[in-house]
Parts: structure tokens; C-alpha cells; sequence
């Protein structure tokens, strides 16, 4: 296979253009904190324009840039509760007007050549605080890009309303001691969606608003920025490299998203860089997001960077694990859409470490929706 360059970044983050607290030029700084390429910010139903291109760390002898770019996270401010939460990014234009229809706003994103992924779509409520769920309800809907299968925020606010006190104290506070996997029914969701031959990118975010708690005079900031960009992130694969202007390097990075050239990286529990998943058979080769024909079996091979517990799974179930390992081979001999995750143990419990998008195997029983 051809050399890929890989790139780190977070897709779903909030200035005070919404309900945030930190504006780009802090987000882009604590982006290059945490060591990521790009970031993309996404406010509430506002396309911010004018910020987008590279931001430098301050320090001449050791400067590094991250690439900062805008989309927005459109939903219907009339509905209650506002559920139907869509990240969008690539329109160049401001689109939340189309937020009252669903199916509307997903068909302008791609009339305007954009991508678009639903929003924490198993979001559960807070109810220590009467704060609703904003989950997506309308799965009518067809045409989107994929799906947020990791948000962090939402893993957050998940154990704060299922875990004990003591939990929930701890979620805010050592996040990373409780959060341990992205939301069952996400994961169940997409593998029924791929099952049936949907086309569908999987894409992991922090949702960072720089959550400040105020008493008094005291203000803490519990889930700072560089924090959460530490966290779950996207990680794109390109075999054209980011040149350092930033209109060629965001098309190569929504070009590697529309593809599922992606997979979902919890970085705080190690680096995840490195991590491949790729297929070889007699029509070809493959990668994560690409689909290829099955013909007389394909080899399966995932490449995890540490030792750790990877599972291959199609339509929802394990077909072949490695405990312990860093790298994974299975020989499919069925069409159909499979993925890696690599698990690890980290402050003792085993946690979702990486999640792949699907490499999808053609046969005459399986087929996938070509890409938009
Ligand atoms: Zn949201
Ligand atoms: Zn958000």
C-alpha cells in the first residue's frame, strides 16, 4: 500500500458564538497543547466566517501550526426538547435556516457539496440538573455523512446521570477514571445502518465549551479545552500530505472524512497514531471507508500500535479477536461491513482505545450506497 499520511484533529467544539468560552485563537493554542493538526469549530446554528487558516504556538524555536476551520451545529430552536443536534462542515454558507426540516437541511448540506454527521445521537439527560436528552430522534432521515460515534461530553453526562454520587462527582472531575466506551446503542445504531449497506463515517469529538463553574469569585474551568483535545479525537489518512495552505489542506481533510479515511482515536490513554486497518485480496487493496469485492476471500489486517485487545466486527458481532496484541489477520470469506476497535486497560478497567471506520466487502449477498 501506498505510504498515508495521517493527521489528528477534534471536529465538534463551541466559542462564545454559542454557549462556549474560549474564541479561536485560544482554541487553535489549546489544540497545538494537545498536539492536533486541525480543529474545526462548530457553533450552535452559526457559520462563523473569517477565522479559518492556520494559528502558530508563540514559541519561534519550537513553532508548530495547527489548521483551524469552521462548520456549524445546526438544530430547530422551536422544537422542545432540541433534539436533532447536526454537525455540518464544507457548505460555505450558512444553512441553519433549513434547521425546522431535517431531511431538508441534510439535502441542502449536500446540494452545497458539504458533509454532515448527526450529533450525539444517544445523548441522555441530565437529570441532577433537569437538563433533557438531546439525542437525534428523526432516523428517517437519509443522505448524511455519518454518524458522531464518540462524544466525549456526552460519555460525561452519561455517567453523571446513570453512575452513583460519587461517580458523577468524579465524571466531573477526573473524567477519564469513568468514561469507558461510546454509547452501546451508538455503536448498535451504526452496525445496523452498515448491516443494511448504508454508507456510514464514524467520527469521535470532544463537543469542548470550556465548562466554567462559578461560586462567588471563584471560577473553575472543569473541562478545559486542551483537556478534551486530548481525548477522543478524529485521525484522517491522506495520501496527499497537508502542504501548509490551508484551503488546499482543508479539502484534503473533508475529502478523507466524506471517504471514512478515519477512525476514532482516545488519545489520553496513549497515543493512537499509527493504528491501520487495511485489505488485500485479488481485486485489490483497501482501507478504512474504501469497499472492495470480496471474490475468493480478503485478508483482514488491523494494526494497532501497542499491545492491546483488538475485535473485527461485522454487522454487530465479533468475527475474530487478538488478546494482547499489537496487530490482528482474519481471512473474510463473507461479504459485508467490518470494523476494528482496540481495546486497552488504563487506571484499571479495559476502555474503547480506537475505533475504525468499516472496510466494506462487496459479494453478491452484500452491497454498500456508493459515496455522496
Ligand atoms: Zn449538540
Ligand atoms: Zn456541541
Amino acid at each position: 500500500m501506498s505510504l498515508l499520511y495521517e493527521y489528528s484533529g477534534n471536529l465538534h467544539v463551541h466559542t462564545p458564538y454559542s454557549d462556549g468560552e474560549a474564541y479561536h485563537a485560544e482554541i487553535a493554542q489549546a489544540a497545538l497543547l494537545a498536539g492536533l493538526d486541525f480543529i474545526i469549530v462548530t457553533d450552535h446554528n452559526v457559520l462563523v466566517q473569517g477565522v479559518e487558516g492556520y494559528y502558530s504556538s508563540g514559541d519561534s524555536a519550537d513553532r508548530r501550526h495547527v489548521l483551524l476551520l469552521t462548520g456549524e451545529e445546526i438544530h430547530d430552536r422551536m422544537r422542545l426538547p432540541q433534539v436533532n443536534h447536526l454537525l455540518v462542515y464544507g457548505t460555505g454558507r450558512e444553512l441553519a435556516a433549513c434547521a425546522a426540516d431535517p431531511q431538508a437541511l441534510i439535502n441542502a448540506v449536500n446540494a452545497a457539496n458539504g458533509l454532515c454527521f448527526l450529533a450525539h445521537p444517544h445523548d441522555t439527560p441530565l437529570e441532577r440538573f433537569s437538563e433533557p436528552a438531546i439525542p437525534w430522534e428523526d432516523w428517517q432521515v437519509r443522505g448524511f455523512t455519518g454518524l458522531e460515534i464518540w462524544n466525549y461530553m456526552s460519555s460525561v453526562k452519561q455517567v453523571i446521570n446513570e453512575g452513583t454520587f460519587w461517580q458523577a462527582l468524579r465524571a466531573a472531575f477526573r473524567p477519564e477514571e469513568v468514561v469507558i466506551a461510546p454509547n452501546p446503542l451508538t455503536l448498535a445504531k451504526w452496525d445496523a445502518l452498515l448491516s443494511a449497506g448504508e454508507r456510514v463515517v464514524g467520527i469521535g469529538n470532544s463537543d469542548a465549551h470550556g465548562t466554567v463553574v462559578r461560586r462567588g469569585l471563584i471560577k473553575h474551568t472543569i473541562f478545559p479545552y486542551d483537556f478534551l483535545f486530548s481525548c477522543v479525537n478524529t485521525h484522517i489518512l491522506s495520501a496527499q500530505p497537508l502542504n501548509g495552505d490551508w484551503q488546499h489542506d482543508k479539502a484534503i481533510i473533508y475529502k478523507a472524512l466524506r471517504q471514512g479515511h478515519a477512525y476514532i482515536g482516545y488519545d489520553l490513554l496513549g497515543s493512537t497514531r499509527q493504528f491501520r486497518f487495511s485489505a488485500h485480496g485479488q481485486h485489490g487493496t483497501a482501507i478504512m471507508g474504501d469497499s472492495l469485492k470480496l471474490g475468493s476471500g480478503v485478508t483482514l489486517q488491523a494494526l494497532a500500535g501497542a499491545r492491546s485487545h483488538i475485535k473485527l466486527i461485522r454487522h454487530g458481532k465479533v468475527v475474530a479477536e487478538a488478546v494482547d496484541r499489537e496487530n490482528l489477520t482474519y481471512t473474510a470469506q463473507q461479504g459485508g461491513a467490518y470494523r476494528v476497535e482496540v481495546w486497552r486497560i488504563f487506571k484499571g478497567k479495559p476502555r474503547a482505545w480506537i475505533l475504525s471506520n468499516p472496510i466494506y466487502l462487496e459479494d453478491a449477498t452484500y452491497r454498500v450506497a456508493s459515496s455522496l
